[in-house]
């Protein structure tokens, strides 16, 4: 590995006054392989040696950005690279200039940021990999079971409500027999771009299986549930092409809400069982165990 870390920044050698605190700057890194605890423990020793007002780090590949406090007039902005591996950059701001040789003192820094940040980031990759689904980028049925459990205890202590939806596309083997596998993957991905689409940025798409999905919504009531349902059914409805071929989708969808003291498996189950009455009571439609809120008018 070539000893060149960091544009423009190359591991103090030999020894300088500032190589004890880096020394123990990428020790104190190497305990944690969380981002934004490594940032924040970047930025917070940092800050110990040279006197800055923000901070900001950002991979914009991997939709990461941790940030400190405000942006300000002055900026050292580095691409953090090991290698040819992009890491992302880092900015550090103040109101005044920086003297050289507080810049030198974040360039020894960042050296000690550099392995830390390579490890954090290869970790989070696999987190991801392991908890996705290729094909459709959903989170996968592992996560689901994951996030139900939190969720669920989240819930239970705030006393806050959640509810899950259950959504099947309608009659999907008749898409793979007339158009092949293939197209069916395609419609599954841009179906599964729709539902994501449509979701809050606090929610998250699963795949449950085959052409099954599932949005755990937190905080949100049942008629909230039934609303967002009614809007994914909608939009999924309004695909017009996919892969440039015509095509009419559409999908059924359960809703549940959390009800004090249900198990999260209960409550997958109800959500199950309204899935399954919008399929006998026509598919294309919203079914949920509570007052049903109107349907929309797509
Ligand atoms: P319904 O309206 O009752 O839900 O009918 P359906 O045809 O959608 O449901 P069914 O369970 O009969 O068929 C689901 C089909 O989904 C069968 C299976 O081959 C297909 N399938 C499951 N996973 C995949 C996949 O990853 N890619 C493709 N192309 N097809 C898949
Ligand atoms: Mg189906
Ligand atoms: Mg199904």
């Amino acid at each position: 590995m070539s000893p060149q870390l960091v544009h423009g920044c190359v591991a103090p050698e030999p020894p300088t006054q500032l190589e004890n605190p880096v020394l123990e700057l990428t020790a104190t890194l190497q305990t944690t392989l969380d981002i934004h605890a490594l940032i924040d423990t970047f930025a917070r020793e940092l800050r110990r040696h040279v006197d800055v007002d923000g901070l900001v780090y950002e991979n914009a590949a991997l939709g990461i950005r941790v940030d400190f406090e405000d942006d300000a007039l002055h900026r050292a902005s580095y691409d953090v690279v090991v290698g040819r591996e992009q890491l992302g950059e880092l900015r550090v701001m103040r109101g005044q200039p920086f003297a050289a040789r507080e810049l030198e003192r974040i360039e020894n820094f960042l050296c000690a940021l550099v392995y830390p940040l390579r490890n954090a980031l290869t970790y989070r990759l696999a987190v991801e990999r392991a908890f996705r689904d290729p094909l459709t980028g959903a989170l996968n049925r592992g996560a689901l079971d994951e996030a139900l459990q939190r969720e669920a205890e989240v819930a239970r202590r705030q006393g806050t409500p959640l509810a899950l939806l259950m959504i099947d596309i309608d009659h999907f083997k008749a898409i793979n027999d007339t158009h092949g596998h293939r197209y069916g993957d395609d419609v599954l991905r841009a179906v599964a771009h729709t539902l994501n689409d449509t979701i809050r940025r606090s929610d998250a798409l699963y795949r449950y299986g085959g052409e099954e999905f599932v949005v755990v919504a937190s905080h949100t009531q049942p008629v909230g549930a039934q609303q967002l349902a009614e809007r994914l059914r909608c939009n999924v409805g309004a695909i017009a092409t996919v892969a440039g071929r015509p095509l009419r989708v559409t999908v059924s969808v359960g809703v549940a809400g959390l009800e004090p003291g249900e198990s999260p498996e209960s409550l997958f189950q109800r959500a199950d069982r309204a899935l399954y009455r919008a399929k006998a009571n026509g598919r294309n439609r919203v079914e949920s165990d509570e007052v049903a809120a109107a349907a929309a008018a797509c």
